[in-house]
């Protein structure tokens, strides 16, 4: 039998395929052994559920949800829990795979998971949203938990279903667990700077590329360049308020309705407040709309694409003049278009490094939980820069050594450590 063959189960979604396909590049760029590189290619373990919700009108509705392991070698899975009408077995493992490079290369001692159910959370009462975390935490119940896996929010989810996922669980147990999720409100043993950290550590490591790109001859400052940012919500909107307080102009902002742009620089306070109170940027009137792909388009020097996967492909690589790119969300940019604007000069900062800064915090959140010992905002912040000042000097130093970009070089950071693990516990029975 061929070990060629395609599972047919995890990898049907191009950001599955997208993601063996960076992995085998850097596998070969750094002579990983391909036993370990064999085993990475899929997930150690999924569980497929079906959740049934009592809607608000008394019928009765059926969700798929997914929960997958990808390894758990440097420790319990982490990941978050994703409502999206899209979601699917085989991106839900990609998303997993992601998440074990991203705790690895940033030195957490975390796997990688990462769940989702696929339903439109808009088109949800907050009644039914409760309904169906509830439901959903059951189902998954044998496979989390503080030691075992750990998940966290993620795109249509908040802070609430966090809440909500820790109690359904500390039902079942008899006592608080604090510990099996993270990204939890404060009040019940989240993080202060949680919500924050994603964004914030998107912005920091553009400011570590602008200062390693000056070495090298460029004369960037920040507070002359223009950004625009898709993607405004937990991720984009603090990005975008980030820049904004360090007086670089945010040109241009968007979500699923389109964008908002201003040549001479939004006001992004003003924008975030009317998107607290509209949950949308239609209607905003001080700014020009534009299109998400007229957005992509800007004559800008920094883009961040904050908002889901796969929006810089084939189809609009060629219009993008961004010349620094720091991944918001996971897998924005497909391995085509990334090989594409890399040899055009374009430096990417890549989903595993740029948007660590959120995974970072929940560690810090699980370790606090796990002590009982809470930290000030301000010691989360420190702990958070030095670990992302360290991850990026370790891929930058590796984008040197074999001489590749920067999303190459940290898939190889990542499996240098990665790979050590997994040889030294070897291979079971
Ligand atoms: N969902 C976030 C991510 O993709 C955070 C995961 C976590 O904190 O566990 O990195």
């Amino acid at each position: 039998m061929s070990h060629n063959l395609r599972s047919g189960l995890w990898d049907t979604s191009p950001l599955y395929q997208n993601a063996v396909l960076d992995l085998d590049m850097a596998g070969k760029k750094m002579g990983l052994d391909s036993n370990v590189l064999e085993r990475l290619r899929m997930p150690k373990k999924a569980m497929c559920v079906s959740i049934p919700v009592r809607m608000d009108d008394g019928s009765v509705k059926t969700f798929e949800g997914y929960r997958v392991q990808h390894s758990t070698t440097l420790g319990p899975g982490k990941g978050g829990i994703r409502f999206h009408p899209e979601v699917n077995l085989s991106e839900v493992s990609a998303l997993a795979m992601l998440m074990t490079m991203k705790c690895s290369l940033v030195g957490l001692p975390l796997g990688g998971a990462k769940g989702g159910i696929r339903v439109d959370p808009a088109q949800l009462s907050r009644a039914e949203h409760q309904a169906l975390t509830r439901r959903f935490t059951m189902e998954i119940i044998s496979m989390i938990g503080p030691e075992q896996d750990i998940p966290a929010p993620d795109i249509g989810t908040d802070a609430q279903h966090m809440a909500w996922m820790m109690d359904t669980y500390s039902m079942a147990k008899g006592h608080a667990v604090p510990g099996v999720v993270t990204g939890k409100p404060v009040e019940i043993g989240g993080s202060l700077g949680r919500p924050e950290s994603t964004g914030r550590g998107v912005v920091y490591v553009i400011e570590h590329a602008i200062e390693l790109l000056n070495k090298k001859g460029h004369k960037y400052v920040l507070k002359n360049m223009t950004a625009a940012v898709n993607g405004f919500g937990k991720v984009g909107a603090v990005a975008a308020l980030e820049l904004f307080n360090r007086g670089c102009k945010v040109v241009a902002v968007s979500d699923f309705f389109g964008g908002l742009y201003d040549k001479n620089g939004l006001n992004v306070p003003e924008v975030i407040e009317y998107m607290n109170q509209n949950r949308t940027l239609k209607g905003y009137e001080k700014a020009q709309v534009i299109t998400n792909e007229d957005l992509f388009a800007l004559p800008i020097d920094i883009l961040i694409p904050a908002a889901i996967d796969g929006v810089i492909t084939n189809a609009n690589m060629k219009n993008v003049k961004a010349k620094i790119i720091s991944e918001g969300a996971n897998g924005p940019i497909t391995s085509e278009a990334q090989t594409y604007l890399e040899q055009n000069g374009c430096y990417i900062i890549p989903d595993i490094l740029a948007n660590a800064g959120g995974v970072i915090v929940s560690y810090f959140e699980w370790v606090q939980g796990l002590q009982q010992f809470f930290w000030n905002e301000n010691e989360v912040n420190a702990k958070l820069a030095e670990i992302m000042l360290n991850a990026f000097n370790r891929v930058a130093a590796n984008a040197e050594r074999y001489n590749c970009g920067m999303k190459s070089a940290a898939l190889i950071t990542s499996v240098e450590r990665l790979s050590k693990a997994m040889l030294l516990r070897g291979l079971f029975p």
